[in-house]
This record gives structure tokens, C-alpha cells and sequence, in this order.
């Protein structure tokens, strides 16, 4: 295993974690971590607005994939459908890719990456994050936020009763219609939940060695959620 996640107790990894509170200073490289239907795109679009910085959502780059009928989304809805990870070879150059764009130098926030330990291992050959937002929700309340959502194509995310629009089937955002999406099935749901347990799930515990990660409770509202995740991060 990379250096990046040996014990913390050894000097090299001390060093480590000086660089990444230096570096809060002056960029914001956040990564947004959590199970599906945590709450993670939701948070993501306040955090844009706050701090100006863009959103990366894998998901979404990949679903902007399938949605152009491209060879890279062909393949990637197989996965999707399944409710089973894309492969790194697909979803780590399509990240690096998105990162080297100019607006991504002064921080970013990625939704959805890294998702397995070896996606963090790339990660960390690309770039040095400064933060790791964890959203903790107790699986129970899991399949409802994911069967309820409905998504609009301007990034906005409604629930049909936990975060209703003000016009059923109407984004308030842009006045787009919503959809249900596919891989928004309750039995997809269950496989995407075990993935998240076997696969990224480990990571929290990796960040959390490196000392950048902290949690939040996501069992709230989401304006309490939001407003806890903001002033850390405005810290
Ligand atoms: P993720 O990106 O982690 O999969 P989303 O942000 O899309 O999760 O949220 C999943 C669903 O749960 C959406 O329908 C959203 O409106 C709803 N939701 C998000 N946060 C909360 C919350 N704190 N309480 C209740 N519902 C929420
Ligand atoms: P959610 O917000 O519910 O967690 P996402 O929109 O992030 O879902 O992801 C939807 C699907 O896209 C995943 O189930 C997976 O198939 C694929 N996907 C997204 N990000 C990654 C990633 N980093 N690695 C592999 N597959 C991914
Ligand atoms: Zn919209």
C-alpha cells in the first residue's frame, strides 16, 4: 500500500498532513463522501455556491456519457445498470481529465471519487486533497431518499416527499422536467448499497488515518446539514 496511507504515527505521514493543512489555505480540493442517497449531490450545490468552486460528480460525468450514445457510455451503463462500479480504466481518466480543466485550479469538490482503493491511489497521483466531507446516515433511511429522488439535467436533486419541488414534476431551479433514474430501482438500490460496503467504504478509515476526514451527521434536515458543513469548511 502507498505511503499516503501508512500508520500515523510515522514521521513521513506527519509531514504528510502538514503539507494538506498548508494547503487549505490557499486552495479547496474537497471530496464528498458518503453512501448513495447520503446526501452528497444535495451538499455538493452549496458548497458551489458558497465557495465558487465546480462540482465534479462522476455519476454525472458518466451519465452525460450514456445520455451521447458514446462507446465510453455504452460500456459504463452496463456497470451502472447493475448498480456495480465503472471500471478505473473509464472512470480515472475521465477525472483527470475533468480536473486539468482551468477552472478546477483553485479547488474543487468531487462527488462520487474516489470510490475504492485503488481510485485513491490514483487520486493521489493526480492531486493532493484538503478535506474529506463524510456524510453519515443510518442505512434504514437510505432506500427512501434514493427510490423517492428526482433529478432535473440541471444538476438539481428533489425527493417526492423529503425535499419536495413547489410544482410536482418541476424543477424550481430552471423549470426543467424531473426523472426517476434508472439505477434508481430499489433492487439496484440494495447492489449498490453492498458495493458501497465492500468497496469504498474502507476509504473512510484511510482518510480518516491521514487526518482529513471529518463527519457529519446526515440523519438531519438538509439546512442543518449544510449549515454544519459550511462553517467547517469556512474555518
Ligand atoms: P447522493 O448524491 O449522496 O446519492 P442526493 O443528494 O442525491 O444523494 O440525495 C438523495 C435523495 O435524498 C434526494 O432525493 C434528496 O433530495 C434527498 N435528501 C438529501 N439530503 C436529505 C436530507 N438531509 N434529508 C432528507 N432527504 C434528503
Ligand atoms: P449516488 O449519487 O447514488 O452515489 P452516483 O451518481 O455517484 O450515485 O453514481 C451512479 C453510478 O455511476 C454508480 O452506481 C456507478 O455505477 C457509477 N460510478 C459513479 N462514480 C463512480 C466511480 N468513482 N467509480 C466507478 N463507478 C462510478
Ligand atoms: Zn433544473
Amino acid at each position: 500500500m502507498a505511503s499516503l496511507f501508512l500508520c500515523t504515527d510515522q514521521p513521513h505521514d506527519l509531514a504528510i498532513t502538514f503539507l494538506n493543512s498548508q494547503n487549505i489555505r490557499g486552495t479547496m480540493k474537497i471530496a464528498l463522501f458518503g453512501p448513495p442517497g447520503a446526501g452528497k449531490g444535495t451538499q455538493a450545490r452549496y458548497i458551489v455556491e458558497k465557495f465558487n468552486i465546480p462540482q465534479i460528480s462522476t455519476g454525472d460525468l458518466l451519465r452525460a456519457q450514456v445520455r451521447a450514445g458514446t462507446d465510453l457510455g455504452k460500456t459504463a451503463r452496463e456497470y451502472m445498470d447493475k448498480g456495480a462500479l465503472v471500471p478505473d480504466g473509464i472512470v480515472i481518466g475521465m477525472l483527470e481529465e475533468r480536473i486539468k480543466e482551468d477552472d478546477c485550479k483553485d479547488g474543487f469538490i468531487l462527488d462520487g471519487f474516489p470510490r475504492s482503493i485503488s481510485q485513491a491511489e490514483a487520486l493521489k497521483d493526480i492531486v493532493t486533497l484538503d478535506e474529506v466531507v463524510n456524510i453519515v446516515v443510518d442505512e434504514s433511511a437510505l432506500v427512501r431518499r434514493i427510490t423517492g429522488r428526482r433529478m432535473c439535467k440541471c444538476g438539481a436533486t428533489f425527493h417526492i416527499d423529503l425535499n419536495p419541488p413547489k410544482k410536482e414534476g418541476t424543477c424550481d431551479q430552471c423549470g426543467g422536467s424531473l426523472y426517476q433514474r434508472d439505477d434508481d430501482r430499489e433492487e439496484t438500490v440494495l447492489n449498490r448499497l453492498k458495493v458501497y460496503r465492500s468497496q469504498t467504504q474502507p476509504l473512510v478509515e484511510l482518510y480518516k488515518g491521514v487526518g482529513i476526514l471529518k463527519d457529519f451527521d446526515g440523519n438531519r434536515s438538509i439546512d442543518e446539514i449544510s449549515s454544519d458543513i459550511l462553517s467547517y469548511l469556512s474555518k
